[in-house]
């Protein structure tokens, strides 16, 4: 079934759903996106995304032509116009129409795309026996580059470690920081859990802020689990009783094998069933 997009100020059938040549966002990544679940209806956590999204925007000096109450009620409007009851929104602001040259300010005015459809990362079975990953080769930003703490449009980084993991014959990469620590993967945050304590980097060594990450921390702590922010190295994934990973799109998945050592005895361990469990038991209060 064709979607409605909301392109700019209003919802257009997706086959009107085009863009100009000279947007930015296509000519050099310009702009900033959020990705948000929706369950039963509700957009999950969508206050969190929004402002990372304002505070990505800003970063980035790019005015975003619509205030947050109204980009809410649009991103609203989009997923009641699709009759979305669990899927996904992929919320985009791009730089808009500019000239061929790099200035943004010469772009008339930020653009407004709001899609609302279905995503599934990997297969339901994964969840069950749990996943490969590899180590990239590939370093996230360095933090006086594109900042990796902002949601923008420029993923070839986590692009280029993503086909790392595809050619090694696995979904995921481990992406590090120019200093050797555990950044995160190519879109999701990455925890480990080892003798009870949970571990997880902050957000300085290089990840994004991840929305599921903090509901994560926040459900591990109100569950009695230590959590502890920390500088992660390869080895410590490597030696980790359980490995796991969150993100808007892969919600809580365990890690099984990573560069080909076998992570705890294999299987998604208990305290990742756990939270993944809570996980769900928040979503479903959250969203009912
Ligand atoms: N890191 C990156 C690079 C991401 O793109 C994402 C979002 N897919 C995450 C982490 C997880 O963040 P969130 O839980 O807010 O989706």
């Amino acid at each position: 079934m064709a979607l409605k997009i909301w392109l700019g100020d209003k919802l257009v059938d997706e086959s009107e759903a085009k863009i100009s040549v000279f947007d930015h966002g296509l000519l050099y990544g310009d702009g900033v996106f959020e990705g948000i679940r929706v369950y039963n209806g509700k957009l999950f956590e969508l206050e969190a995304h929004l402002a990372r999204l304002y505070g990505s925007a800003k970063t980035l000096r790019l005015e975003i032509p619509m205030d947050r109450e109204e980009l809410a009620k649009a991103t609203e409007q989009t997923v009641e116009a699709n009759k979305i009851v669990d899927g996904y929104i992929r919320l985009v602001i791009t730089r808009g129409v500019g000239t061929l040259g790099l200035n943004p300010f010469l772009c008339k005015e930020g653009r407004i795309i709001i899609i609302a459809s279905s995503i599934q990362l990997y297969p339901e079975e994964l969840y069950e026996t749990g996943m490969k990953v590899i180590s990239a080769a590939t370093l996230r930003n360095h933090p006086l580059s594109v900042p990796p703490q902002i949601k923008s449009l420029n993923y070839l980084n986590n692009i280029i470690a993503k086909i790392e993991a595809i050619d090694s014959g696995v979904p995921e990469a481990i992406m590090y920081n120019h200093q050797g620590y555990v950044a995160e993967a190519t879109g999701d945050n990455v925890f480990v859990v080892r003798d009870g304590i949970i571990y997880t980097p902050p957000n300085q060594a290089g990840s994004l802020p991840g929305i599921t990450q903090k509901v994560v921390v926040k459900l591990a702590k109100q569950e009695g689990l230590e959590v502890v922010e920390k500088n992660l190295t390869r080895v410590d994934l490597y030696i980790s009783d359980e490995l796991f990973l969150t993100g808007t799109a892969a919600e809580v998945i365990g890690v099984v094998q990573m560069d080909g050592r076998i992570i705890g005895d294999g299987k998604p361990g208990p305290t990742t069933k756990l939270l993944r469990e809570k996980f769900f038991e928040y979503v479903h209060t959250h969203c009912a």
